[in-house]
């Protein structure tokens, strides 16, 4: 315990002192002042070994500012008038807060920016990449209007918004170049130049931003892949809500990264407007929260309670209801509370999965290194655009791609364990089984002796002390004999059962004759048939040619099927007879009795299913017994019926003549793979008693 305590104060101390060293590099930066190519005043002066010595450079500094008004290029009296010092403004970033003549200026309005650059000629093509300016613009170098987006305008009515990057080419004249920016927001939050404008070789420029885009495009599509993957596993296993809530933060992230990197999406639906950007972007951002909380809460069952899940879920939904149906330019304004809720549920989120790590909880280690990096990157990406760090990329999609591999890694993982489990469990599921059937076999067959010993001793006593006994004790005997005599049929029936789903009965194949086996069995069941308005019919022709059987085994069938007849026939017909086919005779077995619905005719066939449970002498093995023991002999059985009209259970057995005919004694040649490694027909079969007989 003490132990854990340590782990998580020295991964909070980590925490901080990675955070904190980032805020006071990012304070003394701005104290040290500018940077080194920044423009001053309204003025940018690069050399020729700037231009060498930097692949790109961000137009950044002070530049002129006149705000709320859209100057056109010739419209400037620098020269004549000194600025005052409200008319500068540093770019990058809004013009929101920025006073001018003692009034704070708001996200909304319009205004100009200047800023006259004095650029060698170094024979190169060069090119300003603009990154989104919000919300629309129109930019002038040397007089000549060179780039637009949306419609620029003095109201709201009159301003189409449009943000989407673009290159231009630039053409100093005489080593001067004069770039005039008219810009008007009046949806945006942030307003005018939060991105800086960066100077570079034309053709290198429209590299990077073809870069950007293939980059953008590329994260976007995995994380969409992922996503999608993680929703199908869902629909395939609904228990799985992990997957579902990590699939609906991928969906989500990835179509919000289409609208906010402006990349992607601005080039397939350039006439998109800019509130349908924002509205995805925002919708995007306020799912992110609640979708982590639930994946969370299900990920690491146990480890937050619904209390404190309800209370992280709520504002985020109250948010996301805000998005959808407030205007852009309201809920633009509260980004501010939106990002201090994120953070704090990203705060708590991290304390679960750090504690969740520390009772090494599955995958938890993995999420936290996968979070920590995200943030890392966060951080790195907050430091560049304050200009602490030098110019590199932008981390954070790839901070978040690395997250959410991360929690894809922890899913698979989890699915596979779970495979595996299964796998096992269901191996050992196999082995008890296996050891049930031994069981029930080895019982059944120990029983089998004393009780045909009791049988024997009730049925010899009834016999010896027959007239010396009341009515009452001669009842009692027979009545040992019956139950006894059903149980012997049971202990049968699960013995055969038994050894036919283990593969363990040999027949004794020979030529059998039909009419004989049917007429024996019919005689057998006669009595029970005693007393109702019941005629039992044989068929089958006497000079049929015989049939490949086991002949115990064929009675055994005959005896199942007319046994279960006479059962559930109260009175009319009960017929056995042949159908000679080409290749097998078709045997069956009519009746006009209660008949079975057609929704059972399958279910029928398996082990213990009794349509009429009040039939109390069966056991709903027979009809399972019996379709095992027709395939055995490489036949097929079937059934159709009406209900109230009666039944016709047909099955099919081949002809002797032919199988014992070809190769002499090699009955396996045409016969089914079951035969295959039976033994040949032995002289004459052998006698079983069986049920009710
Ligand atoms: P049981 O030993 O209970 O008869 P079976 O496996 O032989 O078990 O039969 C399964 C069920 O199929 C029976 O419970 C009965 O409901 C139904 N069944 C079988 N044969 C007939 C028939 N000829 N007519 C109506 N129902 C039948």
């Amino acid at each position: 315990m003490a132990r854990n305590r340590w782990l998580y104060a020295v991964y909070v101390c980590l925490c901080l002192l990675l955070v904190g060293g980032s805020l006071i590099i990012m304070i003394t930066d701005r104290e040290a002042g500018q940077r080194e190519h920044a423009a001053v005043r309204g003025e940018l002066t690069l050399t020729e070994d700037d231009l060498l010595n930097f692949d790109s450079i961000w137009l950044d500094g002070e530049w002129e500012f006149y705000a709320n008004e859209l100057l056109l290029p010739g419209q400037f009296r620098r020269t004549a008038e000194r600025l005052r010092e409200d008319q500068y403004i540093r770019v990058p970033g809004s013009w929101h807060g920025h006073v001018v003549q003692g009034q704070t200026l708001t996200s909304k309005g319009y205004a100009t920016y200047r800023l006259v650059l004095r650029v060698p000629d170094t024979g190169k093509q060069l090119g300003i990449l603009l990154r989104p300016i919000y919300s629309t613009y129109r930019l002038w170098i040397n007089g000549e209007l060179v780039a637009q987006a949306g419609k620029v305008g003095t109201s709201r009515a009159e301003v189409k918004p449009f943000i989407a990057p673009k290159v231009v080419r630039l053409h100093p004249a005489d080593g001067l170049a004069e770039i005039v920016i008219q810009v008007a927001n009046f949806s945006q939050r942030k307003a005018g130049l939060f991105s800086p404008p960066e100077l570079g070789e034309y053709d290198a420029l429209n590299h990077l931003l073809t870069r950007k885009l293939v980059v953008e495009s590329v994260l976007i599509g995995i994380i969409l892949i992922i996503g999608f993957n993680h929703l199908l596993r869902f629909v395939l296993m609904p228990q799985n809500k992990d997957s579902l809530f990590f699939g609906l933060i991928c969906m989500f992230l990835g179509i919000k990264n289409t609208a906010q990197g402006q990349y992607s999406l601005a080039l397939f639906f350039p006439e998109l407007s800019n509130n349908v950007y924002v509205t995805i972007e925002y919708i995007g951002f306020m799912a992110a929260p609640p979708l982590f909380t639930l994946f969370i809460y299900h990920a690491f069952p146990g480890m937050m309670s619904r209390r404190v899940r309800d209370v992280l879920l709520i504002p985020g939904a109250c948010f996301l209801l805000i998005v959808l149906f407030a205007p852009v330019h309201i809920y633009t304004q509260m980004a501010v509370p939106m990002q201090i809720y994120a953070v704090l549920v990203a705060l708590l989120l991290i304390h679960y999965v750090l504690l969740s790590a520390i009772r090494k909880l599955e995958g938890a280690r993995l999420l936290l290194f996968g979070a920590t990096v995200f943030f890392v990157t966060i951080l790195i990406d907050i430091l560049i655009s304050n200009g602490s760090v030098v110019k590199t990329g932008t981390f954070f999609p790839f901070g978040l791609i690395f997250m959410i591999v991360c929690m894809d890694i922890i899913l698979s993982m989890r699915f596979a364990n779970a495979y595996r489990m299964i796998e096992r469990l269901s191996g050992r599921l196999l082995d008890l089984d296996r050891l049930k059937d031994e069981f029930l076999a080895n019982t059944s067959h120990e029983l089998r002796t004393p009780l045909n010993g009791m049988i024997g001793l009730a049925q010899s006593l009834l016999h010896s002390l027959q007239g010396k006994l009341d009515a009452n004790q001669e009842l009692h005997l027979n009545m040992i004999v019956s139950s006894g005599k059903r149980l012997s049929y049971l202990i049968n029936d699960i013995l055969d059962y038994s050894r036919l789903s283990n593969n363990d009965i040999r027949l004794q194949l020979a030529s059998v004759n039909l009419h004989q086996l049917a007429q024996v069995v019919l005689t057998i069941l006669k009595p029970l048939a005693a007393g109702r308005n019941l005629v039992l019919l044989n068929e089958v022709r006497e000079d049929m040619p015989g049939v490949l059987a086991d002949e115990n085994r064929l009675e055994q069938i005959l005896f199942n099927l007319l046994g279960n007849a006479v059962k559930y026939t109260p009175q009319g017909q009960i017929t056995v007879g042949a159908i000679e086919h080409a290749e097998h005779v078709e045997i069956y077995v009519s009746d006009t009795g209660i008949g079975i619905p057609e929704d059972k005719f399958e279910s029928i066939f398996r082990p213990f299913e009794q349509l009429d449970k009040l039939d109390e002498t069966g056991t709903g093995l027979g009809l399972k017994i019996t379709k095992q023991l027709v395939e055995l002999h490489g036949g097929s059985i079937k059934v159709e019926s009406r209900l109230g009209q009666g039944s016709r259970f047909s099955f099919t057995i081949p002809y002797a003549e032919g199988m014992l005919r070809i190769a002499g004694n090699s009955l396996t040649s045409r016969m089914s793979p079951c035969f295959a490694s039976l033994p040949s027909p032995p002289p004459g079969g052998r006698r079983r008693n069986f049920r009710n007989a």
